[in-house]
């Protein structure tokens, strides 16, 4: 689709990492982007972002659990800004364990927040979409939800997930001018790999063809590359340096 001052793009979990570096691209070619964090702290630092770089959208909270809240959000930003025209299913977590040791709990979380979420916010941006006959969904998957991870079967699961509803979405949702894919990185530099240790990054990067971890840009790039492409649909995009190849 074409990007202009009137898309808005919103990016959920966009407080720092892969979702800070998305709407950076996608401010930067000059669409309104709205970014979403978990607290008043981390819109407010989105907000700031937005202003120093000179974008046009905002920072909002949001918990992508509350179905409630999410249906509140798409209708704030279509009275302020107009409906949205890409969605970016980016907030994830991790609450790693061997499944031996794994809360139900933590499974539930997991699922919820990241699968869970995309269903949320993919439900109440699609009617809009449906009527404007066009727009793009893409859901921040992982390479362990394509090739597992052992201490993450909740995470991959969920991740794997993102991909059987990729696939659903865009056969659902193609006759309506509206795309639906996935991107699955690799290990990229966020505070989510920060939580590793060096042993752990020498050990994994041994394994990655290029020999190195990924940068955000990566990711957020090949967003902007998929909301433009006009038949591209369906499909999960995997952007891991060579680690697992398919
Ligand atoms: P990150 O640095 O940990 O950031 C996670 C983002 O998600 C934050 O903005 C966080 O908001 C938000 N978030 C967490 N729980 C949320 C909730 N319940 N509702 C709404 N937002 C929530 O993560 P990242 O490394 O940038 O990863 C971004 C996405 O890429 C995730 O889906 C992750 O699974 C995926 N991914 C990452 C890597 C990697 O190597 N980094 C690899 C493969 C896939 P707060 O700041 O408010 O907590």
């Amino acid at each position: 689709m074409n990007i202009s001052e009137q898309t808005v793009v919103l990016i959920t979990g966009a407080s720092r990492g892969i979702g800070r570096g998305v709407l950076a691209a996608f401010g930067k070619i000059g669409a309104t982007v709205i970014g979403t964090a978990t607290s008043a702290n981390g819109a407010e630092s989105i907000n700031s972002f937005i202003k120093e770089n000179a974008f046009k959208g905002a920072g909002k909270v949001l918990d992508v659990n509350n179905e409630e809240a999410v249906n509140q959000l798409i209708e704030e930003i279509k009275k302020e800004f107009g409906a949205v025209g890409v969605l970016v299913n980016n907030a994830g977590i991790t609450d790693d364990n061997l499944l031996m040791k794994m809360k139900a709990e933590s499974w539930d979380k997991v699922i919820s927040t990241n699968l869970g979420g995309a269903f949320r916010l993919s439900k109440a941006v699609c009617r809009d979409m449906m009527k404007a006959r066009t727009g793009s969904i893409i859901n921040i998957s992982s390479v362990v939800g394509v090739m597992g991870n052992a201490g993450q079967a909740n995470y991959s699961a969920s991740k794997a997930g993102l991909i059987g509803f990729t696939k659903s979405l865009a056969r659902e949702l193609g006759s309506r001018g509206i795309s639906v894919n996935a991107i699955a990185p690799g290990f990229i530099k966020t505070d989510m790999t920060e939580q590793m240790t060096e042993e752990q990054k020498n050990k994994l990067t041994s394994a990655v063809a290029l020999g190195t971890l990924g940068e955000v840009a990566d990711i957020a790039d090949a967003c902007v590359f998929l909301a433009r492409a006009n038949y591209i649909t369906g499909e999960t995009l995997n952007i891991n340096g060579g680690l697992y190849m398919l």
